[in-house]
């Protein structure tokens, strides 16, 4: 019995189900249950919320989102040999754990869910970056979720709250840091994980702002700021030559040097940059 929900600690569910780690669907698992409440209370008040949960596994960050008050959690796994686990998951919190069998790329969760939405996962990392910027770049904002609170590779987390000049800074932080505000939220050494992964990771809470920072058209933002970094080295002149005609006039208008580098230049410019490129 475990202390936070009286069902079996996660060692017991893992040997009784047969869940070896498959490294294929990036499986390191979490068992420590009080771990997995505090990762589940960094989301913030659940009671009220529909949760999103991407790749529950054996459970253990879900057991933590439905103990810490969680109206409901809709889980979309991939494995199917996790589904008989998660059953009695939902067996103890009747009517508050749905459970999807499938991939998240491929799932539409929102007829599952009702606002208010946050998501929290402990996310494969094979697609957590493409999960992430999906959720980052909707057409229209706000966006279905209030927050998300998400385990990456400490490398991944760091260049989602990058400031400018940092070699973190780039594609993921300008595009994260437009809409939301992000900060990490917890450190985790491999050991927390079973098995164990060769880099440390971190927990990510963005909470989605109201309207974006700067005015930007999102399509125009994100062409700009894929095309300056795609050769961050190169002066911004040469890395954004061709994407509108006149760049250089356009980049002055921003107030951006047609000489500086992409990582050196602050959100609030690349915006103003999107809209000087939109400009016919
Ligand atoms: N949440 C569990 C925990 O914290 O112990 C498991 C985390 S493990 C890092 C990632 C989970 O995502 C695995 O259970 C894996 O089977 C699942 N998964 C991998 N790819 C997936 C996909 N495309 N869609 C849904 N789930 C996926």
């Amino acid at each position: 019995m475990s202390a936070i929900d009286g069902l079996p600690p996660l060692r017991a569910v893992i040997a009784e189900h047969g869940l070896s780690a498959r490294k294929s669907l990036g499986q390191n698992f979490l068992l420590d249950l009080n771990l997995t409440s505090k990762i589940a209370r960094q989301a913030g008040d659940l009671t009220g919320c529909d949760l999103l949960e991407i790749g529950p596994g054996p459970g253990g960050l879900t057991r933590g989102l439905l103990a810490e008050g969680a109206r409901k959690v809709l889980a979309i796994e991939k494995d199917a040999r996790c589904l008989p686990a998660l059953a009695e998951i939902a067996a103890a919190y009747p009517g508050r754990l749905e459970v999807v069998e499938g991939d998240a790329l491929q799932i539409d969760p929102l007829q599952h869910l009702t606002p208010p939405i946050r998501i929290a996962a402990n996310l494969p990392y094979n697609v957590g970056t493409e999960l992430l910027v999906r959720w980052l770049t909707p057409r229209d904002w706000p966006p279905f979720w209030q927050s998300l609170t998400l385990m990456f590779q400490r490398e991944v987390a760091e260049r989602i709250v990058a400031a400018p000049g940092s070699k973190a800074y780039g594609r993921l932080a300008l595009l994260a840091q437009w809409r939301a505000d992000a900060r990490i939220a917890m450190s985790l050494p491999p050991e927390a994980f079973t098995p164990a992964p060769k880099v440390s990771s971190a927990v990510v809470h963005l909470t989605a702002l109201p309207a974006p920072r700067y005015p930007a058209d999102p399509k125009v933002l994100e062409h700009v700021v894929a095309r300056a970094f795609n050769q961050r080295r190169k002066m911004l002149r040469a890395a954004l030559k061709g994407v509108a005609p006149d760049m250089e006039d356009r980049l002055l208008a921003a107030g951006i040097k047609p000489t500086d580098r992409a990582e050196q230049v602050p959100l609030e410019a690349f915006c103003a940059l999107a809209r000087a490129v939109a400009e016919r």
